[in-house]
């Protein structure tokens, strides 16, 4: 079996938030929600842009 895999500084997966289109870094907050991690903080989660309307 494969040990998990351990993130570090070199390592860490980054992603951009949808908010502020900047891109932001792994964090250990985040170990279990990664996957469903948008943005790069809390401000960036309230201040989502609105979805668009459907059509
Ligand atoms: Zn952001």
């Amino acid at each position: 079996m494969a040990p998990a895999p351990r993130y570090t500084k070199a390592t860490l997966p980054t992603k951009i938030c949808a908010t502020c289109g900047r891109p932001f870094a792994w964090r250990k907050k985040w170990a279990r929600s990664w996957d469903e991690v948008k943005y790069c903080g809390e401000k960036c989660q309230r201040n989502r842009p609105k979805p668009e309307p459907a059509p």
